[in-house]
């Protein structure tokens, strides 16, 4: 039903305009996250982004027009995005709705009529700023480089780039398209629907899109100096890759050797976890001195340079595909669930390592578990509830990965694979909670599982090992300075 609909029902009888139902109320300022209870907000579920952009490197100025297609869930008076640049104007359903700000980073909208459960709702936002000059939640997610920007970030970033519903549980497809003065490079998520076009005199405009349900946390943006190559895989996924050029030939080809890999990579990963979610692969490394992490952009992660200063880095590769069915199809429900990422991704990373004779995943761990001292973070840290202090530390990755070898073990081989492939099967495109991959691994294997979930993600504790099972002074498993070096650089969220 659209609320054109509603509108001409209500004039032809205006009797039956009100339904009997509750006053319409407010949605809320937050989305339920525990760890972030103002992000997302509430009364209201995304269905689409259309974000139509214009910026220019050299000021750092970015105008926009943001539309989003959504459905009121409830009867809504007024209701809220996340949101930091300057807005000039916004219309909901064909008519002016005012707007204030609130709190660090809220942008309160009272539409002109209030909008029934049920609803269609069109939201336009016309805004303008310069997202490097904007702070909030104590810091600038948006970063400026010396050609362009990058607006890469977890779990904050949409703030600085346009409005949303800004919480993992309010996936929606995107259109993205941005103007850039031309031989400048603008590049985003999926794939291009038309080529890059010469809008007007010195402007080229680039329109990506997303089809598959994506986080908005998710979608990026990178403009620049960019070589862009364009292929297609043995299936016929279009990938599309991005190096750019202020890296330096050394840099650039150990860049090159590692991301022309993810279609290799992506493919082996398949095998493990099942299809590949999405409709475009591919990676973009940023300019030196941009970005401390790598984040896995639905589709396309975006890499920082250094993961490839001492050469080739496939473990980095392998883990932000790896989160491609851990963390972007499947998706946590709220920020504490983020081992269901990180700890997954890590994981791949040693199964990736097991494939090549450099180390096996049993290996991995008897290293892992030597190394750090009791009272280390990794130990005393809850993987499944690390605090948003510890959101990206050693517990949730390593202590992660470990547990998951653990249940490996526990279950044995096939059915390891078979509770992956579930999870990523019945979440798909959706959102998952510990509890219910707990749930599903007792289930799948049978076994009560209770006390090696309660020991390796709930207890702030080093687990206790079988004496039989545990190595005094494992051997270093030869991938582990690469991955100890990726890791090094993840933690730097
Ligand atoms: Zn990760």
């Amino acid at each position: 039903m659209s609320a054109t609909a509603l509108t001409l029902a209500g004039a032809a009888t205006p009797a039956q305009a009100t339904p009997a139902h509750a006053a319409p109320a407010p949605g809320g300022p937050g989305a339920g996250d525990t760890y972030y209870p103002d992000y997302g907000n509430s009364g209201y579920d995304v269905g689409h982004y259309d974000i139509r952009l214009r910026y220019t490197p050299a000021t750092d100025r970015l105008t926009g027009t943001t539309t989003i297609l959504a459905t009121a869930t409830q009867d809504l008076s007024r209701f809220n995005l996340d949101f930091l640049l300057d807005v000039s104007s916004i219309y909901v359903n064909n008519r002016p709705a005012t707007f204030a700000r609130e709190g660090d980073h809220e942008l309160v909208v009272t539409p002109a009529r209030t909008i029934a459960g049920g609803g269609a709702m069109t939201v336009v936002v016309q805004y303008s700023g310069v997202p490097s000059t904007e702070v909030a939640a104590g810091f600038t997610a948006w970063t400026r480089t010396a050609d362009g920007a990058v607006a890469v970030g977890e779990p904050e970033i949409a703030w600085w780039w346009y409005p949303s519903n800004d919480h993992p549980t309010d996936k929606a497809t995107f259109d993205v398209s941005v103007a850039v003065p031309t031989g400048v490079e603008a590049i985003s998520n999926g794939t291009m629907p038309r080529p890059p076009v010469q809008e007007s005199l010195g402007w080229t405009r680039w329109s990506w899109r997303s089809l598959k349900p994506q986080a908005t946390y998710l979608t990026f943006l990178t403009v620049g100096q960019y070589d862009v190559t364009q292929d297609t895989t043995a299936d016929g996924t279009p990938v599309y890759n991005a190096y750019s050029q202020l890296l330096t030939p050394e840099l650039r080809e150990a860049a090159q050797v590692s991301v022309e890999r993810t279609a290799e990579i992506t493919d082996w990963e398949s095998t493990l976890f099942g299809p590949w979610p999405f409709e475009a692969r591919g990676g973009v490394v940023t300019p030196p001195g941009t970005l401390g992490f790598a984040l896995e952009n639905q589709t396309r992660p975006n890499f920082a340079s250094s993961f490839f200063r001492r050469g080739a880095n496939t473990s980095v590769v392998v883990h932000e595909n790896a989160h491609q069915w851990f963390g972007d199809s499947v998706s946590v429900a709220e920020w504490k669930n983020i081992w269901l990422n990180e700890g997954f991704a890590s994981y791949a990373e040693w199964l990736w390592s097991e494939k090549n004779d450099e180390g096996s995943a049993q290996d991995l761990f008897d290293y892992l578990y030597a190394r750090y001292p009791a009272d280390a973070p990794i130990w005393t840290t809850a993987p499944a509830d690390p605090g948003t202090d510890r959101l990206f530390g050693d517990a949730v990755y390593s202590r992660g990965a470990m547990t998951l070898h653990q249940l490996r073990v526990a279950v044995g081989d096939d059915t390891f694979l078979e509770i992956l492939r579930t999870w990523t099967a019945e979440h798909r495109y959706g959102n998952g909670t510990t509890e219910q991959f707990t749930a599903l691994a007792e289930k799948l294997s049978g076994q009560d599982l209770d006390a090696l979930f309660q020991a390796w993600l709930f207890t702030p504790a080093k687990p206790v090992l079988a004496a039989a099972t545990k190595l005094t002074r494992p051997a270093m498993p030869r991938s582990w300075p690469e991955i100890s070096q990726t890791h090094e650089l993840l933690h730097k969220h």
